[in-house]
């Protein structure tokens, strides 16, 4: 949970003034913390920090002077953005980079490698374009570290209109993100280490032709009773894509428990009887604990949280069921996920 460091409010993510006293605000990325936003700086342990010179498009995060540069490590990480004469797209830019500073909390959470692309050879890195600014169609994808993003998708009823046509219970750019952040993982953390074993027995070997994939998925649709065994159809086209749609699902999952548990929600057993067989208090950080007590948490709080949205008229906010086979792709991501966690412990994953 974010706070204010005058008054103390709380404060979100995407917070530029505080909404108790104004004080002008800004994330300091290595200790995920709001700090003031002065254009002189402020002395953090020893090092000047200003805000983000993205902060007129609604970047509220803080650089360090020694950076080399004007932009936060966020802002960094964009290697292609829309050509500066069209102000459109780089409005749509601003949703984008919001969402993925978001991503990039998160993956700093749960301890998450994050290696700029101008570091080392093969890190990570966004291309954040729209196929509505005549730089050709552009499409969304992972390949060598750099994930590339459709800035077009952040408009409401272009990409309502593409979740309808393909049959889709879920689509957002958050959701886009995370899950080609998810191929990026597998590329790094699994297919080029001895994890590759368990996750071809577990996800399919995914040397298999992807092209070939891609025209089946698209001529002939998810297999019958894909339910049972993939957490959405689009997971069934490759083994790449089951992987990156249970990252994506691990991410969710986490991070909506981190964010109730930031708010102090616990379900009480006894407020709620015969229904829920003991307290279920979810948890900050999962790091250390099984699978399956993540997912018994999440299994109450998405029917709660369903049924919150339900009496707002709204439809399921998480519209999946995990099936046992699912539940074993997700208990893979939770162990690699903790591996590399106690690795990265103590370094600066943002900085
Ligand atoms: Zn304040
Ligand atoms: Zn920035």
């Amino acid at each position: 949970m974010l706070h204010c460091p005058r008054c103390s409010d709380i404060t979100v993510l995407e917070t530029l003034e505080c909404p108790g006293c104004g004080l002008a605000v800004g994330l300091h990325p290595p200790s995920l913390t709001m700090r003031e936003a002065t254009a002189s700086g402020i002395d953090i342990d020893g090092v000047q920090w200003s805000p983000c010179s993205n902060r007129d498009w609604r970047c509220n995060w803080l650089v360090a002077e020694d950076a080399g540069s004007g932009q936060c490590c966020s802002c960094r990480l964009t290697r292609q953005r829309p050509d500066a004469s069209d102000t459109i797209a780089l409005e749509k830019l601003a949703d984008a980079a919001g969402v993925k500073r978001r991503l990039l909390v998160q993956l700093a959470e749960l301890g998450l490698p994050v290696d700029p692309y101008y570091e080392r050879e093969g890190g990570l890195a966004f291309d954040l374009l729209s196929s509505y600014s005549g730089q050709g169609r552009v499409t969304i994808g992972h390949a060598n570290g750099v994930v590339t993003i459709d800035l077009v998708e952040t408009l409401d009823d272009y990409r309502e209109a593409l979740r309808i046509r393909l049959g889709e219970p879920y689509r957002t750019m958050l959701g886009h993100f995370r899950h080609e952040v998810g191929h990026y993982y597998q590329w790094i953390l699994v297919e080029q280490t001895d994890w590759i074993h368990e996750c071809r027995e577990l996800f399919g070997d995914e040397r298999a032709s992807y092209s070939d994939a891609l025209d089946r998925h698209y001529s002939s649709g998810a297999p019958d009773g894909w339910e049972s065994s993939y957490i959405s159809e689009y997971a069934t086209m490759h083994p790449w894509e089951d992987f990156a749609e249970s990252f994506a699902h691990y991410l969710h999952i986490t991070d909506t428990l981190g964010t109730a548990a930031a708010g102090g929600l616990v379900l009480h057993a006894d407020r709620v009887p015969g229904v829920v067989a003991a307290d279920v208090v979810p948890r900050s950080s999962y790091h250390g604990v099984p699978t399956s007590a993540m997912l018994a948490d999440w299994h109450w709080l998405s029917l709660l949280f369903n049924r919150v949205n339900h009496a707002m008229g709204r439809g399921d906010l998480y519209p999946f069921t995990l099936s046992a086979p699912v539940e074993r792709k997700l208990d893979f991501v939770h162990r690699v996920v903790q591996d590399v966690a106690r690795r990265t412990a103590g370094t600066l994953i943002l900085r």
